[in-house]
């Protein structure tokens, strides 16, 4: 029964038609026709943000899984707040939160407890707009970083205008609204459906789970019952096997300078897993207890200088 940990829906409308608006957005495209430059603009969109948000908004910010310069913090903050999902302080402080309660009862986006429309985006409407700055010191005290937490429309109005001035109408409804909003479903899948399809080879204190297709649309977040095990790794795929394209990126990036002090996985952990995995393999009892208390090992990797 998880009746008793429903959170109570207080929606803001006025927050909800922006959001409904993008969508509609898109089918400015029926009036504007399609182009081979926007849809390849799109793509590129897609992906580039996708980086963002996950090696950004996610495995920088909240989990400070690697160490990189005020310059490139700044690029990363930017790109990410481009897709239009707030302020990285704002994303970061709910996703931190998220860690904390996974599943249980202050979960923000549980869709154990909430279901799949309220996890997958119902939550951003139901009085979760403010940033909690006690969650995010360690990034709060960059006042370029509070600056565009505040404006953080700034960073997709500046790329919508670029992208239209550069390819016209189609450009801006298939090359940034139609990629932007693909980024917003692709990044909402790991809290709806990752907590409810995939395999668990963890027996983390939430239902998160690993799923290969989610994977692969996200940049390797579909491996997000590695994530809820150990989440102050760089990489999320803990095998070779697991694809990581995020991952993949940043270690490129770190051969260049540009970011450093990636956090690898810790041996116990990786000898841990494959332990789970012989055992269902062999068809041993899977045990799932949920009794070891994960959620918060390695929620945050390096200490705040
Ligand atoms: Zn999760
Ligand atoms: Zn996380």
């Amino acid at each position: 029964m998880h009746t008793s940990t429903r959170t109570p829906r207080n929606y803001s409308l006025t927050g909800m038609i922006p959001f409904i608006l993008v969508h509609v957005a898109v089918l400015g495209a029926f009036w504007s026709g399609v182009t081979t430059a926007a849809i390849v603009c799109g793509v590129a969109l897609y992906f580039v943000r996708m980086f963002a948000v996950t090696g950004g908004y996610h495995r920088y910010f909240s989990h400070r899984t690697y160490k990189t310069s005020r310059v490139f913090q700044f690029i990363l903050a930017f790109l990410a707040q481009s897709t239009a999902q707030k302020g990285a302080l704002w994303w970061a402080a709910h996703h931190r939160a998220h860690h904390r309660f996974s599943d249980k009862a202050g979960d923000l986006h549980s869709p154990v407890n909430d279901g799949f429309w309220y996890s997958h985006f119902g939550w951003l409407f139901n009085g979760t707009g403010e940033t909690d700055y006690t969650m995010i010191p360690d990034f709060a005290r960059f006042p370029e970083l509070r600056f565009l937490n505040k404006y953080y429309l700034l960073p997709p109005t500046i790329l919508g205008v670029a992208v239209f001035l550069a390819l016209g109408w189609p450009g801006l409804f298939i090359g940034f609204f139609a990629s932007t909003v693909a980024t917003w479903h692709g990044t909402f899948t790991i809290n709806s459906l990752s907590h409810v399809f995939g395999k668990r080879r963890f027996a983390t204190t939430d239902d998160s789970r690993n799923n290969w297709f989610l994977a692969i649309i996200t940049m390797g977040e579909g491996w997000h019952n590695n994530h809820h095990r150990f989440a102050a790794s760089t990489r999320q795929g803990f095998y070779w096997y697991e694809y990581d394209f995020t991952f993949y990126i940043l270690k490129a990036l770190s051969w260049l300078g540009i970011v450093w002090d990636l956090r690898p996985v810790p041996r116990k952990i990786l000898e841990e897993g494959r332990a789970r995995d012989r055992s269902r393999r062999l068809g041993v009892p899977y045990e799932d207890t949920k009794a070891k208390d994960f959620a918060t090992d390695g929620l945050v990797a390096t200490p705040a200088e």
